[in-house]
Parts: structure tokens; sequence; C-alpha cells
């Protein structure tokens, strides 16, 4: 099953925002699709990090996961045709992001923490957007206007 995560974000003098680079670290939570129990914590999943599926000779995932109550192993691997989109909506509403395509399990959040880069109306691109905290705040010496990123939401659906 493929997998489409989309975002929304107010964007004040920002015209896109997307993560730094093809090495960003995402933090998704994840459900088991057998017995629906989800994962209490974060987990994360990279697309320069794939991992070996256990008796595949040699097929990898970019995250291998087992289930602590049924025990069943579940994968999930980028869509390699589906590069990460840039968002750029004007008006906050959702735009798609990436797509991943899961076996035995689902995502069901995300957490956006790490470093993503931005451009603001005037061309100037930011280039270490922390969103850890959720949201982030400069200022663009060219525009002389404060730039941020705030009300970051998410939603999985299917591609
Ligand atoms: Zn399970």
């Amino acid at each position: 099953m493929k997998l489409l995560l989309e975002i929304k974000a107010e964007l004040e003098n920002i015209t896109s925002l997307e993560p730094l680079d093809n090495n960003f670290t995402f933090f998704f939570q994840v459900q088991c699709t057998s017995c629906r129990e989800v994962h209490p914590g974060w987990v994360t999943v990279n697309r320069h990090e794939q991992v070996e599926l256990s008796g595949s000779k040699g097929a990898t995932a970019h995250f291998v996961w087992r289930c602590k109550f049924c025990k069943r192993e579940s994968s999930a691997k980028f869509v390699e045709a589906y590069p990460f989109r840039s968002y750029e909506s004007e008006n906050a509403q959702f735009e798609p992001l990436l797509q991943i395509e899961c076996r035995g399990l689902e995502f069901v959040g995300f957490d956006p923490r790490g470093i993503w880069k931005c451009k603001g109306t005037t061309g100037t691109v930011f280039p270490e957007v922390d969103l850890t905290e959720g949201e982030w705040n400069d200022y663009d010496e060219k525009a002389a206007l404060p730039v941020s990123v705030s009300d970051i939401e998410s939603r999985w659906g299917k591609a």
C-alpha cells in the first residue's frame, strides 16, 4: 500500500518550505496493520539508510519493524520516483510532501522536528530552519521583514 504524507503550515513572507536535503530523518508514528497496535514512540526513517529484510536474500527497505504484540515483521520504502516535494501553499492548504510504500504497517503520525530550508519572498534562502519546537522565526534582511513558519499540521492518506 502506498501512503501519501501531506503537510500544511502558515508561512510568513516565505514562499517554499522543504526538508534540508535527501538525508533528512523523518519521525513517524507507526501502526501494525495486523493487530492495529500503535507503537508508543516515534520511529525514524531516512531515505539514505536501508535495512535488509529478514529471510529475503538481500531485499531492503528504508524501515523494518517487528510488532511487539503480534511479532510480525513489516517494512516501508520511499517511492523512488517520488522525491520530497516543496511546500508552497499561499493559503496554508494541505500539499503532498512524500510517498512511501508500506507492507504490514501504516504510518499514522508525523513530527516535523529537524532541519528544513525555506525561501523568502526576496529569494533569500534560509538553510537552517529548525522545526524541532514546531515553529521557526527569523528576519529577512533584504526585505526588512520578519519570516516565520508555524501551525504545522500533517495527515496521512492513500497515495
Ligand atoms: Zn501487530
